[in-house]
């Protein structure tokens, strides 16, 4: 039981709660039966059922400040749940956005029809109805989700969606090692839309399946063409990025294999990254996957090291090659003694266990100076390189020579 779903005894003939007064929790009912009592406009009271162990009353309180629509009076002795609207608001905060829209649109019209009928006879003077769900429709992450994940099919083949392409350099040459693939989309009403906004989108709706094997094929395609219109080196790695929903499905490590032979790009080249939340969720088959990829010879990266749930002890379970280590350290060891004792624990330990590291977030001289002199193989910043189109990259490439 949460620290805000507390117990309450009620005795039995006690009023639990009062039609007209402002309420701020609902109750499940553990022990005993209820009764709902409304009283007219005329003065007359009704009795419109009662209510046993398991159900919950005073749920409207939960949605809005508005008065009780009922008194409820216990019939036996009674212990009830108490939820209180914080509580509610916190889960409904961290809940799907479609369910958190429902939720509010079903209880706010059942608020209306209530008002509407008059039956509870409380002049609440609150608008409710339409302009209250026009108020949570807005602006509502519901409406954005939804046609995010209704668009983004049509824009992944219609070309609005496209790969960036950010480079990753050796820290000692200064040399440029490979590149991670960042999708990006112009939509061409709404403009950029951040990556930051849209993937956790299409990972919910699974669409991002299809959307991380086109990017795979995408970016190995053009690798070779970098690699080829520039000749600065035909050893350079492409990082993809890849989610939890992509290792679920059946099929990954044959279709990424399949991608990988046909692009012609050698599999040590092609860089999986993958983050610590991904290895939590199903450990031991992720760990299956993983391994099957490096018998195949592709890399494998953890993405935003440090940040999620990490765990030392992930680095010797999963086969791991490469460590990124979370731009929000790279940015906070220059102000903080602890974070770069860290920056350098996280290091050392790569070293001690034969992995790479790639700092990533790099934007001044300073922080990269400081990662040279901690020893950190790679990295990856605006300070070196922003993500650009691959037609950037080749221009970029050019002006190095
Ligand atoms: P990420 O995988 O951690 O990618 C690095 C992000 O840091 C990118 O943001 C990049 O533009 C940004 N970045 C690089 N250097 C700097 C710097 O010096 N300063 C600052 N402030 N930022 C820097 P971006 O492209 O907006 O992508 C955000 C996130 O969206 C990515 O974080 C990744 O989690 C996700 N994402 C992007 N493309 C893909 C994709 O193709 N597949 C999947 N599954 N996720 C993707
Ligand atoms: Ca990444
Ligand atoms: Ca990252």
């Amino acid at each position: 039981m949460s620290k805000a779903q507390t117990q309450k005894i009620f005795k039995a003939g006690d009023t639990i709660m009062r039609q007209g007064e402002l309420g701020d929790c609902a109750y499940i009912i553990e022990i005993g039966r209820v009764e709902i009592l409304i009283e007219k406009k005329n003065g007359e009271v009704q009795s419109v059922g009662t209510r046993g162990p398991g159900a919950m009353i005073g749920e409207m309180a939960l949605v809005d400040q508005a008065p009780r629509t009922a008194s409820v009076k216990a019939l036996e002795d009674c212990s009830l749940l108490a939820i209180t609207q914080d509580d509610f608001s916190m889960r409904l905060n961290h809940a799907d956005p479609i369910i958190e829209m429902t939720t509010k649109v079903i209880l706010t019209r059942y608020r209306d029809t209530l008002a509407r009928a008059h039956i509870g006879g409380v002049d609440t003077n609150i608008p409710f109805a339409e302009q209250a769900e026009l108020e949570h429709a807005k602006g509502s992450k519901a409406h954005e989700t939804v046609k995010i994940a209704n668009n983004f099919k049509d824009a992944l083949h219609n070309g609005e969606i496209t790969l960036h392409y950010q480079p990753i350099l050796d820290l000692k040459t200064n040399k440029i090692k490979g590149f991670e693939a960042l999708m990006r989309w112009e939509h061409p009403q709404d403009g950029f839309i951040s990556p930051g906004v849209f993937i956790p989108i299409i990972e919910d709706s699974g669409l991002i399946v299809e959307a991380s094997q086109w990017a795979l094929q995408e970016s190995l395609l053009a690798l070779k063409r970098i690699e080829g219109r520039t000749g600065y080196d035909n050893d350079l790695f492409m990082s993809v990025n890849f989610s939890s929903k992509d290792f679920a499905s059946d099929d990954f490590v044959d279709s990424v294999y399949a991608t990988i032979s046909k692009s012609d790009v050698n599999a040590k080249n092609v860089h999986l990254e993958i983050t610590e939340r991904l290895l939590m969720g199903q450990p031991d088959q992720a760990k299956d996957t993983l391994e099957m990829c490096r018998k195949a010879g592709i890399g494998i990266s953890l993405d935003d090291f440090g940040t999620g749930y990490s765990s030392l002890s992930y680095l010797h379970y999963f086969p791991i090659d490469t460590i990124k280590i979370d731009r929000s350290f790279v940015s906070g060891m220059t102000e903080d003694e602890n974070i770069l004792k860290l920056v350098k624990s996280i290091i050392d330990l790569s070293k001690s266990m034969n992995k790479e590291t790639i700092a990533e977030g790099i934007e001044t001289e300073q922080q990269a100076a400081l990662l040279a002199g901690l020893g950190c193989d790679m990295v990856q910043g605006y300070f070196f390189a922003k993500p650009v189109s691959e037609r950037d990259v080749i221009t970029y490439i050019d002006k190095l020579s």
